[in-house]
Parts: structure tokens; sequence; C-alpha cells
């Protein structure tokens, strides 16, 4: 075997029957080089880096996204297998990402996870209208956040907690997510944030950020006598679970931004990862693993690496099977 480094796959090769045998790579310096073979893995890491692609597939405020994630994984995989007449797994529009600090906060990569709130589903989440959107509690770690607050009014949200959240107060079912330790380091990181001792006053100080004073009371008062009566199931967006309030003073909000750290779709795949075209059909000699195969999840989380380890290691397996069948097969 033989690796190329520093140099970027540009487009894939083809036979006369257009089976993929091969590809051409580009090193930085612009030199191409054609590198012959029976079969090809399409393993870039998805479409994350690639505003463009964010822009279409995942909605008009991609662009605020924060990239969590290595910046390099540009959608080339997915780009190369669509020329080679490859179709789109589903949920093209969902990922996995983190929700962030506000901009002015700009933390370093090396800070990343000590300032993500991996406790919003313990919290409260609201857009710039005052409105929740979305049943926080469904996330385990933050992991369905950013994929909803993304679609909201210019991207952005606003993280509210009460003291006992703060103070990681052991409240009946809480997640075992801490909270209060990365609300303060991203708070110093730079986000905007605000503390009052009453929710009239916190919502008032909120409009300074263009956020709607009326429909933050409205959507707290509401919360809190849902709570007061058992629960957040009948309210207009459901809480079905850790519906704690805010009800313990002082009370805090924290502007956060969404981020992604993979997509979720990519290239259309079958069980085995061979990439399947607009028809359904597979196209002979392209296989696709890791975040590049698209569709393995919906809106949910069960790993990154995984995706690498599992399915890159079954698709690698079947990739070798069938280039072994074509062994006697000039390149
Ligand atoms: C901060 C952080 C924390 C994480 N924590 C976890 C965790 O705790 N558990 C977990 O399971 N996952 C975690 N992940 C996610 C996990 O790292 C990724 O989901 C996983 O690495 C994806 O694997 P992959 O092989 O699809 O892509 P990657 O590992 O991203 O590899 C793709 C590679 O392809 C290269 N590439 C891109 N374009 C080209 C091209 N044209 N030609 C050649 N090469 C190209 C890229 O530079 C990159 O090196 C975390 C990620 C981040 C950023």
């Amino acid at each position: 075997g033989r690796i190329v480094a520093e140099s970027a796959v540009d487009e894939l090769r083809r036979d006369a029957h257009g089976a993929i045998r091969g590809a051409v790579t580009r090193s930085a310096d612009g030199h191409r080089r054609t590198v012959r073979a029976r079969a090809v893995i399409l393993a870039t890491g998805g479409f994350q880096g690639n505003h463009e692609l964010l822009a279409r597939f995942v909605g008009r405020f991609a662009d605020r996204l924060l990239i969590r994630s290595n910046p390099c994984s540009v959608g080339d995989g997915l780009l190369a297998a669509l020329t080679a007449g490859a179709g789109t797994s589903p949920n093209m529009s969902t990922f996995y990402g983190h929700t962030m600090p506000a901009v002015p906060a700009d933390p370093p990569p090396a800070a990343w996870t000590s300032v993500t709130q991996y406790a919003t589903g313990d919290a409260i989440i609201i857009n710039e209208r005052g409105e929740r959107f979305f049943d926080e509690s469904r996330s385990l770690a933050d992991e369905l956040a950013s994929s909803e607050i993304i679609q909201q009014p210019n991207g952005r949200a606003f993280l509210l907690v009460d003291d006992r959240l703060y103070r990681d107060e052991p409240l009946p079912g809480r997640s075992t997510q801490p909270l209060g330790a990365n609300f303060d380091r991203a708070v110093a990181s730079g986000a905007p944030a605000l503390t009052r001792d009453s929710l009239p006053d916190l919502a008032e100080a909120m409009g300074r950020w263009n956020v709607s004073t009326v429909g933050v009371m409205a959507t707290l008062e509401a919360f809190n006598e849902a709570v007061a009566r058992g629960g957040g199931a009948s309210l207009p967006v459901p809480r079905r679970a850790r519906a704690f309030g805010l009800l313990g003073p002082p009370f805090r909000v924290m502007a956060v931004r969404p981020s992604i750290t993979f997509t979720n779709g990519g290239v259309g795949v079958d069980v085995e990862g061979r990439v399947q075209d607009r028809g359904g059909r597979p196209i002979p000699g392209l296989w696709a693993a890791g975040a590049d195969a698209g569709g393995t999840y919906r809106d949910g989380y069960m790993g990154g690496l995984v995706l690498g380890l599992v399915q890159g290691r079954e698709t690698g397996s079947a990739a070798a099977r069938y280039a072994r069948t074509l062994n006697r097969q000039p390149l």
C-alpha cells in the first residue's frame, strides 16, 4: 500500500463501464496525481467546514454555526460522489453539535469542551421572540439543541437557568451533566450574560439584546405554572421531562450559539457502505464511511468515532472483498 499525504482527493476516476477505479489527488502546490485502485472509500469527514453546502442543506442561518471540528472536512467526499452520480442520504439538514457561548466569545479549540453547555436538557432555551421551540429534555447531553437553534431567527438562542441548576443542586431526575462551571467559563470567554433577582427584571434586561420582553415573560410564567401543576407535557411546546422551571433566584441567562461537529446527512449508502446512485443502485467500486456516509443518525447521537471504527471497519472489509474479486483485471 501507499499513503499519499498532504494531498486532497480532487475527483474520482471511472473506467469505461462507469465503475470507480481510483482517484485524482491534488497537493498544496497544485501537483495532481492519479491513484489507480479497484475500490475507493470516501472518508473525508462530512461537510461541516463548507458554508455553501451548509446553507444549501441546513438552512439560511448556517453561516452562524461555529465549526466545532476539524475545519478540513469541506464536503469533498460528498461532492466527488455527487459528480459520480451518487444520491444523497436522508437527514441532510440535521447534524451533531453543541450549544456554545455566543459571540463575541471565540474560545480556542482547546477550550471547546470546557465551555460547552452540556446541561441544556435541564434548562430552558428560548429564541429572540422569547419562545421555546423544542423539548430541551430530549437531549441527554445537549446533542439535539444546535440543530434546533440554527432554525430560529438569526440562528440565535438564550439559555436560562435558576440558582438551583446553576449550583448543581441534585434535583430529582436531573441529568448527570454539571452546569455551573461550564456556564461560568462560557461567560468568562465573552458570551453576553445577565443575572437578575426577579424574572421581570431579567426579561426587561434581555430587551437590550433585541429579545421580546413580553415573549420572555409569557414563556417563563407559563413554564413555571406548568411545573406547579406537575409537569410541562401540556405546554404549547411540550417539556416531557426535567421540567424544573425558573423558581430559585437569582436567575441567569446567557446568549448562546449553535455549533456543528459533523453532518448527519451525506452520501447515500446501503448497509455495506456501498454508495448508491440516485436510483438506489450501487455504484461499482465506490464506498463511503464515517461522517461521509450519511443517514445513520436522524437527530440523535451515539458517538462520532463509532462511525469510523465500526462502520468504517465493515465498509473496509466489504471494499477489500470486492477488490479481491477483480484481482486479475487491469487497472
Ligand atoms: C472537540 C470534539 C470532541 C469530540 N468528542 C467525541 C467523543 O467524545 N466521542 C466520539 O465518538 N466522537 C467525538 N467527536 C467526533 C469524532 O471525532 C468524529 O465524529 C470522527 O472523528 C469522524 O470520523 P471520520 O473518519 O468520519 O472523519 P475525520 O476523523 O474528521 O477524518 C476525515 C479526514 O479526512 C480529511 N480530508 C478532508 N477532505 C479531504 C480530501 N479531499 N482528501 C483527503 N483527505 C481529506 C480531513 O482532513 C480529516 O483528516 C468529537 C469531535 C470533536 C471536534
